[in-house]
């Protein structure tokens, strides 16, 4: 499928590529999907990040169907199950997730609560796919970061039924609140092996 040429930003790609991070422009998360698919072997393990992008478009289970191993947190039915699930995460053929924010700059920002998500992107799989919708490009860093804070982490805490300061109030206030779900902001400035990690952007919104 060729993507809207009006979509693509050259310079963000040029950004990201200077980092040695990949990016791909799709037309809609469904060519996403397709795409992964096409380019995970039958027999490779996968872990997944919880994402509401990756819900939406039913990842789990188009990897499930085709036979992968995949580790997905949510499968999990208890502590110990969801436990195991994120610790077998880590070390997996391929990793997918979404991310918080990216920045035309060529960052990758993420906010994280028990911190394997952002932990998985950092080091372990061999090869990390992360997916994200238009709504999640900001132009600088500090933008990014705020979204992050201020949009992210707050629709998060509310979809874990999680109760600190920023679901109230709608933004963030720096809390220190034992119901806290930013214990770890991770920036992703750039990765050391070309290759391992590449961001496919789709034409569409979804996740926050
Ligand atoms: S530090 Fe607290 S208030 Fe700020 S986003 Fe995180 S949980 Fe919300």
């Amino acid at each position: 499928m060729v993507v809207d040429q009006a979509f693509v930003n050259k310079d963000l790609e040029i950004n990201f590529q200077q980092r040695k991070i990949a990016v791909k422009w799709f037309n809609s998360f469904e060519e996403i999907t397709h795409y992964l698919s096409s380019e995970i072997p039958m027999d490779a393990s996968i872990g997944i990040g919880n994402s509401q992008t990756l819900k939406k478009m039913k990842i789990l289970e188009a990897f499930l169907t085709k036979g992968n191993v995949v580790y997905d947190k949510t499968i999990g039915k208890t502590h110990e199950e969801v436990k195991s699930l994120k610790r077998k995460a880590l070390l997996t053929d391929y990793y997918i997730s979404s991310a918080n924010a990216i920045s035309e700059d060529g960052r990758i920002i993420n906010i994280d609560h028990s911190g394997n998500r952002v932990a998985a992107m950092h080091y372990g799989p061999e090869k990390v796919f992360l997916i994200i919708g238009k709504n999640k490009i900001e132009s600088t860093y500090v933008e990014a970061l705020k979204r992050a804070r201020n949009i992210a982490a707050p629709l998060n805490a509310k979809r874990a039924r999680m109760n600190p300061p920023c679901v109230k109030v709608g933004k963030c206030v720096d809390c220190l609140s034992q119901e806290r779900v930013c214990n770890f902001i991770s920036i992703i400035e750039g990765q050391h092996v070309e290759g391992r990690l590449t961001v496919l952007i789709a034409n569409e919104e979804a996740g926050f």
